[in-house]
């Protein structure tokens, strides 16, 4: 399923048809009641679009209603929900009924949806999940491991800052015990994208 139609259906959204035919520029479907493929002034995200000239009146209520750019949310086909960041990990360790889409943002105003729109799950052990315009990929079990361990550095007095670089003061190192093993895990760790999602939500 594509995002713009679960979203739509999940909130059971009035869709404004056009009266254009083409390919939607936001989901590449066929659709023969689209709306102009302009685009506001603002918009960034050009390299994310399909070939077409039309908007669809699935993608025209996602680019149109500024929710889904300024909040964090989660789409099922029965529900569609809008979170804080300090839910999130409770969100995404929560068994979700699928087909499900889950959007993060750490900027509050760009259409990260966009990229998402491929990209409904159909798995809660591997899933997407959208952090503005980049896609992690989340296995749950990995999930777990590392919300678990930053858990345990953060409760040590290791900062974010820290598990995000590696570079770990003294201080911290001491506090992990000069633990070698524990230091060249962490280090392997940066840069790893579903290691920088899981500090942000921690
Ligand atoms: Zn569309």
């Amino acid at each position: 399923m594509i995002l713009s139609r679960l979203v739509c259906r999940a909130r059971r959204v009035q869709i404004q048809v056009g009266t254009l035919k083409g390919n939607c520029i936001f989901c590449g479907q066929y659709t023969d009641c689209g709306h102009p493929g302009k685009l506001k002034t603002n918009f960034t995200g050009y390299s994310y679009l399909q070939s077409g000239e039309v908007i669809c009146p699935y993608c025209y209520e996602l680019y149109n209603n500024e929710e889904y750019r300024k909040k964090m949310w989660l789409a099922t086909e029965h529900e569609f929900k809008t979170f804080k960041r300090n839910e999130a990990k409770e969100i995404l360790l929560s068994s979700l009924p699928v087909p499900f889409a889950v959007y993060l943002t750490k900027t509050w105003k760009k259409q990260g949806w966009i990229t998402l729109m491929d990209k409904v799950n159909y798995s809660p052990k591997i899933f997407f999940v959208g952090l503005d315009y980049d896609v992690v990929l989340a296995e749950r079990q990995r999930l777990i491991k590392y919300l678990d361990l930053i858990q345990d550095l953060l409760e040590q007095g290791v900062t974010k800052k820290e598990l995000a670089t590696g570079q770990l003061r003294v201080r911290s190192l001491e506090r992990i015990g000069m633990d070698r093993s524990l230091w060249d895990k962490i280090t392997m760790l940066v840069g790893d994208k579903l290691w920088d999602l899981c500090l942000f939500i921690s």
